[in-house]
């Protein structure tokens, strides 16, 4: 008992993010997760795309129940909701705020048209009675303009970037999302980010592994939030995991890209 006591007053913790969630997904599986967090009371953040009209998600079967009904059940248990873009289409092409140059539905648009599609999206939330603070960005991209948008609309904090905790810039709170894998780490806030459209056995076994053994640790994005750090320290590891991260998810999209062609003959969306 005192050993646990102990490590829940470690600095920091883990969050647990899911990506893509629209009435389109993986139904079962997400029912699968939900019972193994309610069991451990894990609260994970969901990124919810209020109007998805991406083709590979639509193609997808749809929820037979009525979806908001869910997210409004999922928040009344304390299950936090971020807003996951407005339609998941990737329509413009640009740099991103952490330097990486991919498609976008968001980075390399101008204000006006990133601000209609955050007020868009918002009004769903709004008309859906689902309280939203949070947002992160199809593929991670966005950019300056996205900032200022998501200000204009009431928005203040991002779950993506690079740091050992949580920080503040350009008036947005970020709160860092390193990688998609839930890994041991024994100092600062680390976000593992879940695709369940993709889901395999193994990826499942290793959730549920993960949280059998850390959810003493698992905090909700609000308690995350406490950990602001903005100390120069944080920002100059942030600044040492941007390279050695990007540089691995470069490497990573060019194998990608290789497979992409060997299997289809063309490039990936
Ligand atoms: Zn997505």
């Amino acid at each position: 008992m005192e050993r646990k006591q102990k490590r829940s007053t470690l600095k920091g913790g883990y969050l647990i993010r899911f990506d893509d969630i629209a009435p389109n997904m993986n139904w079962e599986g997400y029912f699968r997760v939900k019972r193994l967090f309610q069991k451990f009371e894990v609260r994970p953040l969901l990124g919810v795309i209020p109007k998805n009209r991406d083709p590979e998600l639509t193609s997808i079967p749809q929820y037979r129940a009525d979806f908001w009904d869910e997210i409004r059940r999922v928040q009344s248990l304390d299950w936090e909701i971020a807003m996951h873009g407005y339609q998941h289409v990737y329509d413009s092409f640009g740099k991103d705020f952490l330097g990486i140059r991919t498609r976008s539905e968001f980075a390399g648009h101008d204000l006006d048209t990133q601000l209609n599609r955050l007020k868009y999206a918002k009004a769903i939330f709004d008309r859906e009675r689902v309280k939203v603070d949070v947002f992160f960005a199809p593929s991670h991209t966005f950019d300056e303009n996205t900032l200022h948008a998501l200000k204009a609309i009431g928005i203040t904090s991002i779950s993506d970037g690079y740091s050992l905790f949580p920080l503040n810039d350009h008036g947005i709170l970020f709160v860092p999302q390193l990688l998609g894998r839930p890994v041991a780490f024994p100092f600062g806030v680390y976000t593992s980010c879940h695709h369940l459209n993709y889901f395999r056995e193994s990826d499942f076994l290793m959730l549920e592994r993960f949280v059998e053994r850390n959810h003493s640790r698992i905090l909700t994005y609000s308690q995350a939030l406490e950990l602001v750090k903005d100390g120069l320290w944080n920002r100059s590891a942030g600044e040492l995991l941007k390279i050695v991260l990007r540089t691995k998810r470069e490497v990573g999209r060019v194998l990608d890209r290789y497979r992409q062609r060997r299997l289809y003959g063309s490039a990936p969306r």
